[in-house]
């Protein structure tokens, strides 16, 4: 039987994984050496176990994980691609590992270096041409964006005029959730039965105290938002500004810039589009860009090239919204996101997002005339299907199909999200997958809709643990066996 203990059940006092010689100089305890060390003095229980046994539990842990590298793993809206391991690779270098935040500048120029290109790199995708690298996720990119825009917006229209934040009715939790802690008051803009932001009901909430819309494009149904030039025209007439929340990078890297259709700030998701590894919690990294009259708003530090051709971190930007992170960022997960660009190149960056749409569009095909597909004529890099006649007809739900995908080895998509449409399954299967597993995916789902109803609400049946309450998992997860 594998063993679910936790590390610290498997302890056993005495066990160790290395025998050091025998000590042949007095011993000299820490917290007399070191008497402001406090860590010495209440050190923490720790596991005391064999090398072998620390490897074998944290494998079979690793064994029990659905991953990027184990399955495929269509997750809508978050982009889980194959983190090729070449960037993990350049990554762990000593070179990088090895420096410690507080060196100077003058001793870490080349990994400045690569922090100041890859700023120059994603202001060239996003058409937008001040970057920081700072924030620590999509989300965190989001709120510092909004707390720029509300610096902004005050000293050019005074205190408390720009007070609401608008967003479309299908965007992503994070969205509100932002511009709430942000402290701006958010108001919902419809989208037509077509999927795209409805104009009129744009047009209906505008008025002078907007101060942000926050739109996703292409949005979270996988289309491309047609009418976004006027929407950002119709947004800056009343004094607002655009943030494109950048998730959906994945399609449109080469292609269009969302500078160019009228967006005033965006963050990145490096994590998602970009490849850096992401799951788990993090680290993960949402450097932002934004336009030029935003730029000295930006969080401090910022990476900065001298006439001289040296590399320095800028901190004496009077106007700026001040730090949102220690340091300069998530380093190791910006110089991943470095390493795959420049292994890509524009022409690579571009076919990344042609090949990441005709995936998309290619299962879209092979899937629509099984499982219903509103507004999925065409698809960008994901697309959103709906169980819901089959509900009706045959009483297989959203989540019947999701789970009993984990039985056939594969994630499930994003389910139950974007919530416009009712049991929705998002696709995304990326550009990294091969035709013969998209064909294999997509005669496995066909199938999965043929079997009879006990078995789909049975499932999954080859976990551990088939349906857990999906609350109480989250809230309060049992990790460990008793
Ligand atoms: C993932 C995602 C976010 C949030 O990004 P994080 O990096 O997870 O914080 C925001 N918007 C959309 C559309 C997303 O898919």
């Amino acid at each position: 039987m594998q063993q679910s203990k936790t590390i610290f059940q498997l302890s056993r006092a005495g066990n160790r994984a290395a025998a050091f010689p025998k000590c042949d100089v007095p011993e000299q305890p820490l917290d007399k050496l070191f008497p402001y060390n406090q860590l010495a003095a209440a050190s923490p229980p720790l596991p005391e176990l064999s090398e072998v046994d620390v490897v074998r539990h944290y494998t079979r842990l690793a064994d029990k994980n659905m991953s990027v590298d184990a399955n495929f793993y269509p997750l809508g809206s978050c982009t889980m691609k194959y983190n090729p391991k070449r960037n993990e690779r350049l990554a762990a270098l000593s070179c990088f590992t090895g420096l410690h935040p507080n060196q100077p500048a003058d001793t870490v120029q080349g990994q400045l270096r690569i922090l100041y290109e890859l700023q120059q790199m994603l202001a060239e995708i996003s058409g937008l041409p001040a970057v920081s690298l700072q924030p620590a996720a999509g989300a965190h990119g989001e709120l510092t964006s909004l707390l720029i825009a509300g610096k902004f917006l005050t000293e050019k229209f005074g205190v408390g005029k720009k007070t609401t934040v608008l967003i479309p009715d299908c965007a992503h939790g994070t969205n509100p959730a932002s511009a709430a802690v942000a402290g701006f008051k958010t108001v919902e803009v419809k989208s037509t039965a077509a999927g795209q932001t409805d104009l009129d009901d744009l047009r209906s909430k505008l008025n002078d105290t907007v101060a942000v819309l926050m739109i996703t494009n292409p949005n979270t149904l996988g289309l491309f938002e047609k009418n976004i030039k006027e929407i950002c025209e119709m947004v800056h007439a009343v004094g607002g500004l655009v943030y494109n929340d950048g998730a959906n990078m994945n399609a449109i890297c080469g292609i269009v810039r969302p500078g160019d259709f009228g967006a005033d700030m965006m963050h990145f998701n490096v994590h998602k589009t970009f490849s850096t590894p992401h799951g788990g919690g993090g680290p993960g990294a949402g450097p932002i860009a934004v336009k030029q009259e935003l730029a000295p708003y930006l969080p401090i530090p910022l990476v900065g090239k001298t006439k001289g051709g040296k590399y320095v971190l800028t901190t004496d930007c009077p106007k700026t919204i001040g730090k949102v992170r220690t340091f300069a960022g998530s380093i190791g997960v910006l110089n991943r996101a470095y390493f795959y660009l420049r292994t890509l190149g524009a022409k690579g960056l571009k076919e990344m997002s042609e090949n990441a749409v005709l995936n998309a569009n290619y299962l879209l095909a092979l899937l629509k005339d099984y499982i219903e597909v509103p507004a999925g004529e065409r698809c960008m890099h994901e697309f959103v299907a709906s169980a819901n006649k089959l509900k009706t007809d045959k009483g297989i739900t959203t989540m019947d199909i999701a789970k009993r995908l984990i039985d056939y080895g594969y994630h499930p998509p994003t389910i139950y999200f974007p919530l416009i449409v009712k049991e929705a399954i998002m696709i995304e299967p990326t550009e990294t997958e091969t035709k013969e597993t998209l064909d294999t995916f997509a005669k496995t789902l066909i199938e999965i809709l043929t079997e009879d109803q006990a078995t789909l609400h049975d499932s999954p049946q080859t976990t551990k643990i088939s349906r857990p309450n999906e609350v109480t998992a989250a809230k309060t997860p049992v990790l460990a066996e008793k």
